[in-house]
């Protein structure tokens, strides 16, 4: 139970907690997809599968799996040369010599890289082939910028993280020759003012033919826009690791909420937050599990009287076609 205050009265109104739960929050076909192929490939061919790098930004699916027989490894030279356990690379997707590294050692790998980020590397490579120079919007060291930048000759791209970048940005050929590309998971507004920047210098700069910002990351940001100003405080489920999750947080920050926060998992709540709020935001990353979110709701229930209120931005049922090796396996 709360802290009991001076009156009744305040007493009631601090227990009363309304809930908005953002729609759609959490998994998203991707990731989804990306867990169901180790699970078939355990499934499949048994323990143990090999998982370069970690295949969703997600603790609690990355113990989950390593508890079924999943090996997360940072490198294809970690796996025993005799080895002949299928090897299966993340959602972020893997840089052209990867694939062609597990070829050159004779290895068995299933792709779970997610379309959306295949979409964007057969992108890279086609503007390449045409001879553009490519601009990659997106934040250095993360997986999937990694491997986008890997469909390319080194040095081909140029990567532009900030507004500032965009402005200082020298083209090596001429700007009608200019192309660029986006990581999928960034934010909608922060990109678009980067995009801005970059058509007001280069009119004639060539876009995506179809957004890259993947629909998951966009339908996410548009549920938390829509609640952050009627909360006190907002959660986002999610990994610091997390692209999409660490972005949510800035937009309910940068539309009505200053007290949006990052938790892990309900261990990581700031209760005093909690306490002093009577209306509380609540959305995950597109890799963290409903049932974190699900755990966070049954604790704030057990503490205060809840009421609950979905603010759905959008509807959505995308699913991913599976790899041919496995589709027998799911049927
Ligand atoms: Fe694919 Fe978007 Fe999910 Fe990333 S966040 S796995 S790009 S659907």
């Amino acid at each position: 139970m709360a802290a009991q205050t001076d009156t009744p009265e305040a007493t009631r109104t601090k227990e009363a907690k309304r809930i908005l739960l953002a729609a759609p929050r959490g998994f998203c076909a991707g990731v989804d997809r990306a867990i169901q192929i180790v699970e078939l490939a355990l499934k499949k061919y048994g323990s143990p599968v090999y998982v370069r790098h970690e295949i969703v930004h997600n603790r609690h699916v990355v113990e989950d799996l390593r508890r079924k027989g999943a090996i997360f490894i940072d490198e294809l030279d970690e796996i025993p040369e005799d080895s002949d356990a299928p090897v299966i690379f993340s959602a972020h997707g893997v840089p052209k010599s990867v694939p062609a590294d597990a070829h050159a050692r004779n290895m068995f790998y299933l792709d779970a890289t997610c379309p959306l980020v295949s979409k964007v590397h057969i992108e890279a490579s086609r503007l390449h082939e045409a001879g553009r120079e490519i601009l990659l919007i997106g934040h250095a060291g993360h997986p999937e910028v990694i491997g986008t930048l890997g469909q390319l000759p080194p040095g081909t791209a140029a990567l532009i993280q900030t507004v500032e970048d965009a402005a200082a940005f020298e083209p090596r050929t001429t700007s009608e020759n200019l192309a660029f590309i986006t990581q999928t998971t960034l934010s909608v507004d922060d990109t678009a003012e980067i995009v801005g920047t970059l058509q007001k210098r280069f009119p004639d700069i060539r876009a995506p033919v179809k957004e890259d910002i993947c629909y998951a990351t966009t339908n996410r940001q548009a549920a938390v826009k829509q609640m952050a100003a009627s909360c006190d405080t907002v959660i986002i489920v999610g990994a610091p690791s997390s692209s999409n999750s660490n972005r949510l947080v800035e937009v309910a920050q940068r539309n009505g909420c200053e007290n949006a926060i990052l938790a892990e998992s309900v261990r990581q709540i700031p209760w005093h937050l909690i306490e002093d709020a009577t209306s509380i935001g609540l959305s995950a990353g597109a890799s963290a599990p409903e049932m974190l979110v699900q755990e966070i709701i049954d604790t704030i229930g057990e503490k205060y009287e809840t009421e609950i209120e979905t603010i759905t931005a959008a509807e959505e049922n995308i699913t991913f076609k599976l790899p041919r090796e496995l589709r027998d396996t799911a049927a």
